[in-house]
């Protein structure tokens, strides 16, 4: 019988930050399939004794489903591991359709995306009351391009939070974008690389006019998320609208409101 192949995501780098579904997973694993040096770690660490353990970076979409092909004829389980999140930029609907035609049964488990560890890492939110209630995850084009209507100006001009993926070497886009959308020079954007490496991740905050530079002084090229956001340096506002959830005069599920206001 034909195993099952699974597509999970490993969180974006820390191995703690695996499911425990997903670190369940490599532990029952006959063979995994890695994407490259972010997720190097947790393959190793959490899988059995025996495993076979290879590395994508080399590989065609192709020749990495034959090989999720092979593995599932061979092992009851097979992991496909990603980083962050399988449903964001990672080539996902490429590697099940092949399996569904050969009839392979698959699934996906759930990671952290890198959007959301590097908001954690600087101690951000990504939503505040009466700010953006809004995240917009994209990216600007590179060798893929943009459909119509998702430049990064047209999305910019909500004044939402923006989590920008896989553009660093392209700041110089998303400022033009920013600046087009009537940003302005001194809005805070954040920079966050390696979000949660042990070790390793840089968080660098500047503005809409000194990032690139500040980016650039810190030597960061890769493997970094961009969050340009309105509720960015909240933690140090002199003043905050109250969350409305906490408000003693709203009510929700878990609790009436209270009679007197404060
Ligand atoms: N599926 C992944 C994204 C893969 S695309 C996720 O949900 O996070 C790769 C891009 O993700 C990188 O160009 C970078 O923008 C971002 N990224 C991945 N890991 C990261 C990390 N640990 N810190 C910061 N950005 C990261």
């Amino acid at each position: 019988m034909a195993g099952k192949v699974w597509f999970v995501g490993a969180g974006p780098g820390d191995p703690d930050l695996i499911t425990v579904k997903g670190r369940n997973l490599l532990a029952a694993a006959g063979a995994i399939l890695y994407a490259g040096s972010l997720v190097d770690q947790a393959a190793t660490r959490f899988a059995p004794a025996g495993c076979t353990i290879r590395d994508s970076k080399d590989m065609t979409l192709p020749e990495m489903t034959d090989w999720l092909l092979e593995q599932a004829a061979r092992h009851a389980t097979v992991v496909r591991l990603q980083t962050g999140d399988p449903g964001l930029y990672g080539a996902l609907i490429e590697m099940t359709r092949p399996l569904t035609a050969a009839g392979i049964d698959w699934a996906v488990v759930p990671g952290v995306s890198s959007a959301l560890a590097a908001a954690a890492a600087a101690g951000e939110t990504l939503t505040l009351p009466e700010v953006t209630q809004t995240v917009i995850l994209t990216r600007v084009a590179g060798r893929t391009p943009m459909p119509p209507g998702e430049d990064l100006e047209a999305l910019a001009a909500h004044r939402t939070t923006l989590c920008i993926f896989l553009s660093i070497t392209l700041l110089h886009r998303v400022q033009d974008a920013l600046r087009a959308a009537g940003w302005a020079e001194d809005a805070p954007i954040l920079v966050v690389q390696k979000a949660s490496w042990p070790g390793a991740e840089k968080i660098v905050r500047g503005t809409l006019a000194d990032i690139k530079r500040k980016c650039q002084t810190e030597r960061i090229a890769a493997q970094a998320m961009i969050i340009a956001s309105p509720t960015l340096g909240a933690a140090d506002w002199p003043d905050l609208a109250r969350s409305k959830l906490y408000d003693p005069s709203f009510s929700h599920r878990f609790r009436k409101a209270s009679e007197a206001k404060p």
